[in-house]
């Protein structure tokens, strides 16, 4: 894991580098419904596109497809869950699920904090 962006915040560092998690209903780009791509707040790698964006009703961004992502089993605080970082930079980025609606039953469960948006 590489630390790029020299700008972060102490809350941007703890949720990308200790894997934190934002409170609910609190990130930026919960509620964003334009055109774009999400990408990684650390590195810029580009990880989902609005048009996988849904709302999951769980007060974080969801998406049900991502890019540029690699997954890993994460056994901490007693829970089976996978955890979702950066491929290009290792940064932590939320967490899968598999009871996402749409026929993937994808739902990455991502940290608004985590990600930047850009227009298309
Ligand atoms: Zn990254």
């Amino acid at each position: 894991m590489k630390k790029i962006n020299k700008n972060l915040t102490p809350e941007e560092n703890h949720v990308l580098f200790e894997k934190g998690t934002e409170i609910p209903f609190t990130g930026k780009l919960l509620h964003n419904n334009e055109k774009g791509n999400y990408a990684c707040k650390n590195c810029g790698a580009e990880l989902f596109s609005s048009d996988a964006k849904f709302d999951s009703g769980t007060g974080w961004p969801s998406f049900d497809d991502a890019t540029n992502v690699k997954l890993k089993e994460d056994n901490s605080g007693g829970m089976k869950r996978t955890e979702v970082l950066c491929k290009n930079c290792g940064a932590h980025l939320g967490h899968l699920f598999n009871d996402g609606p749409t026929e993937n039953n994808n739902r990455y469960c991502i940290n608004s904090i985590c990600l930047d948006f850009k227009r298309n």
